[in-house]
């Protein structure tokens, strides 16, 4: 099919069929469309848009222009859940061991961050020793002995994403619901799940940061998730403030071995306990919420989920010793401990995500384009949380960096970062609203 006739199509406002959008998937992948045809393409897909039977071709196009997971027969729900991303958004490592202690099976293949987001992949590869990069038959072995697995995706699978993501980067086409859509569609469906639980999240620390544009994001991915025979569902999610204390790399994974020993942020604790209590739900394996978060939180509290975590650190070469000595963990040169030095006594009122992520991002925690390395100790721990009283001495929060003369202004920009109040405040719930 003549590249021409496709794009100029969709230029004059048609609606492409599925040969058309598959001869464009697959001349994306085997090298037919030149760089100039897929932009104009994707500049014409982006402003004249797709409708739900054109988003569908496109998703299942790009899902089959590689290879999948082969997950049939390992005997419990194949469950994943993809978050579209935040600040201290460090769930993933908890989440996935407490599912599979549920007794359900996650191979989840993740990203790194970029931008103002963090990435689970960076965060796992703060623990020394820890591979990312897996093939499909070691993820299925991992899924099949110990029932969970974070990883990277592998080059094989989705191949049309990589170059298309990367082309939408620099055509300035990100930001489409319907290519947001099938680009992460494709990829989780790629895991070959019967349940599929997104965090589709809004506000200042976000993709998406009005209400509004998240709900639209998340019906479509349910319907289209759904429609492909995966139980879907789509949670709104607040995403104003960090989640928990700690932002950055090595220190989000220490916090996360907190919460998987019964310590660490309740919030966030009482939040992925949640989740997964939806994901029991959805797999069938609870009748309701009520049993299935009984279920969860019991499967922390009593430290099976931590031994889930400890059993996949190693079968993924990681030291599991960081999990009884984070010391182990990489360590910043510099740790600058911040007080709340006035006299009298208040509560945060908020403390902004995106200033955060961007002190964050400057330490060297995170990175701005795809192929920079990350600091893996950099970042915050001990941040200060909406509704926390503060008296006089008491932790705002702790900057670990390695550049001794940006201290003072990364400092000066943190305190400004966050606000009090003389009154106690009550921190907005975290789960907005369902997408079912
Ligand atoms: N994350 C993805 O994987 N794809 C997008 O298009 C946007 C966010």
């Amino acid at each position: 099919m003549n590249p021409q006739t496709v794009i100029r199509l969709k230029r004059d406002g048609g609606a492409l069929s599925g040969d058309e959008m598959r001869a464009f998937v697959s001349g994306v992948v085997e090298g037919l469309w030149s760089r100039g045809q897929i932009g104009a393409m994707l500049m014409a897909l982006f402003q004249r848009g797709l409708d739900l039977e054109e988003t569908h071709c496109l998703l299942k196009a790009m899902l089959l222009s590689g290879d999948t997971l082969e997950m049939r027969g390992i005997g419990v729900p194949i469950v994943d859940k993809h978050s579209t991303g935040g600040v201290g958004d460090k769930g993933s490592l908890v989440l996935a061991p407490l599912a599979a202690a549920c007794g359900m099976a996650v191979p989840m293949l993740s990203g790194r961050g970029l931008g103002h987001t963090g990435g689970t992949l960076d965060k796992l590869e703060s623990i020394p020793g820890f591979r990312v990069f897996l093939t499909p038959k070691e993820i299925r072995k991992q899924v099949e002995n110990i029932g969970c697995v974070i990883a990277g995706q592998t080059e094989s699978i989705v191949p049309a994403d990589k170059v298309l993501y990367a082309m939408r980067d620099e055509t300035c086409t990100v930001e489409h619901p319907a290519l947001i859509a099938a680009s992460i569609l494709s990829k989780k469906l790629a895991e070959d799940l019967d349940v599929l639980l997104l965090d589709v999240k809004f506000g200042r620390g976000a993709f998406f940061e009005k209400l509004e544009d998240a709900e639209h994001l998340a019906r479509l991915m349910v319907n289209l998730g759904r429609a492909a025979g995966c139980r879907t569902e789509a949670w709104l999610t607040r995403m104003h403030h960090p989640l928990g204390r700690a932002v950055g790399n090595a220190v989000e994974v220490e916090e996360c071995i907190s919460m998987l020993k019964g310590k660490g942020p309740r919030v966030l604790a009482d939040f992925i306990t949640e989740q997964v209590a939806g994901m029991l739900v959805l797999a069938g394996l609870c009748p309701n919420e009520e049993a299935a978060l009984g279920l969860s939180r019991e499967k922390l509290a009593n430290g099976e989920a931590l031994d889930r975590f400890i059993a996949m650190v190693k079968a993924q070469g990681g030291d599991a010793r960081i999990v009884d000595d984070p010391q182990r963990l990489p360590q910043s040169l510099h740790v600058r401990e911040m007080l709340y030095e006035e006299p009298e006594t208040v509560w945060v009122k908020d403390v902004d995500a995106r200033k955060i992520a961007e002190i964050v991002l400057d330490t060297g925690a995170g990175r701005r384009n795809a192929d920079e390395p990350v600091d893996h100790a950099g970042g915050l721990s001990g941040l200060a949380c909406v509704g926390d009283r503060l008296e006089p001495g008491n932790l705002l929060g702790r900057l670990h960096h390695s550049v001794p003369a940006r201290e003072e202004e990364w400092v000066s920009r943190l305190l400004a970062a966050i606000t009090f109040s003389s009154e106690a405040v009550q921190p907005l719930p975290l789960i907005h609203g369902r997408v079912t």
